[in-house]
């Protein structure tokens, strides 16, 4: 079969002819029918200095998907044959305290998907059963091959209670913008989204932003002015890894104010302190998405009227995946989609 290939230590991605994999008794085997391409897929491409610490080579990549089940394992009975099913990247251990606690997304051991072991951007592709998220209602097969990143936005939305609150979300990646349409329809009332590239804050305002702002060309404090907003935000999503965006943040939050951080921060990153103990502020870090409380969460928002489509902006058959990572690696796109 054909699968996406990280072959050589260094940069690129390669079509390969592989072996079929084969399943273990608690396995299912799925046929591929979209997969979108990830940040961390750009970062394994570019072979940066994580992805060298990181990644076997050679492995095949990719960890977002939507596909079929052709196969179950001897131990598999809540999932079949012609089964539509999605899978959460995360394969926990099962046994230390947290994933014993029910907290799985907390677990220490966590092997990813596409990062640690064998990746789905293949034909066919081993899913653990308890991985596994069956789609049984009548959502557009495109939504859930993102479910993964989508779940980071909702997962990371979520950690507090948006409800009349305004919200700031630094960062309008595809995540950040996901985040946005997340926030207004868990009723946020404003919702500020930063990013210094005017592309993707258009998408965030199609996606739902009360208002977009370059940093390079306002002030976050002009806007809030504009809005009548007096004494800061209520929420902080950080979606950007960005060591300013996260100060601006910082700086504008009101007393009390709840930020929940899922950008990676580079080494160098420096915050004033003070700022958060004198002003009160709560720090929440994030990490992929509750396994599987965010699956049910997404779900039923979908079903009750989250419209995140216009977050994937392009779809193309895998042999062209070069295409698709070179747009992705442009920054002039959103969710970037291979048809298998
Ligand atoms: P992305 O890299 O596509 O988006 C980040 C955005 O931040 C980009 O559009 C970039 O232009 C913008 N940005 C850069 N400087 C900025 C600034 N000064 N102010 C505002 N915006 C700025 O990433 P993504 O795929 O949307 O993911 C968002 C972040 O979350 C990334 O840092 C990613 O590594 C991280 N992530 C974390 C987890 C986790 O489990 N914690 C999971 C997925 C992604
Ligand atoms: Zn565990």
């Amino acid at each position: 079969m054909d699968a996406l290939v990280k072959k050589y230590a260094k940069e690129g991605l390669w079509l390969e002819k592989v072996d079929v994999p084969v399943i273990g008794k608690r396995d299912v085997l799925v046929k591929m029918k979209k997969t979108a391409i990830c940040g961390t897929d750009v970062h394994i491409y570019n072979w940066d200095e994580w992805s060298k610490a990181t990644i076997p080579v050679p492995m095949t990549i990719g960890h977002e998907f939507v596909g079929e089940i052709v196969e179950v394992g001897e131990e598999v009975s809540d999932y079949k044959v012609g089964d539509t099913v999605s899978g959460e990247g995360h394969v926990v251990c099962g046994h230390c305290r947290n994933c014993l606690a029910g907290r799985r997304h907390l677990c220490e051991n966590t092997q990813g998907i596409g990062v640690n072991r064998t990746g789905i951007f293949a034909e066919y592709a081993v899913i653990p059963m308890t991985n596994v998220w069956l789609v049984d209602g009548d959502i557009d097969e495109d939504i859930v091959s993102i479910f993964d990143p989508l779940g980071n936005a909702v997962h990371t939305a979520l950690s507090f209670d948006l409800v009349g609150e305004d919200v700031l979300i630094t960062g309008a990646g595809p995540i950040g913008m996901m985040a946005a349409a997340v926030a207004k329809h868990a009723g946020a009332r404003y919702v500020v989204v930063t990013d210094v590239n005017d592309y993707r804050l258009g998408l965030a305002k199609e996606l739902g932003a009360t208002r977009i702002m370059n940093p390079m060309k306002e002030k976050l404090e002009d806007v809030m002015k504009e809005l009548g907003m007096k004494e800061g935000f209520d929420v902080g999503l950080e979606m950007s890894g960005n060591a300013s965006a996260l100060n601006t943040m910082i700086e504008n939050m009101s007393h009390g104010g709840k930020i929940a951080m899922l950008g990676i921060q580079g080494p160098d990153t420096r915050v004033d302190w003070n700022k958060i103990v004198f002003n009160g502020l709560h720090i929440k870090g994030i990490y992929g998405r509750e396994m599987f409380e965010t699956w049910y969460k997404m779900t039923a928002m979908i079903e009750s009227g989250l419209d995140v489509s216009k977050v994937i902006t392009h779809k193309m058959h895998y042999t062209k995946f070069q295409e698709g990572f070179d747009i992705m690696r442009t920054g002039k796109s959103g969710k970037v989609i291979l048809e298998w």
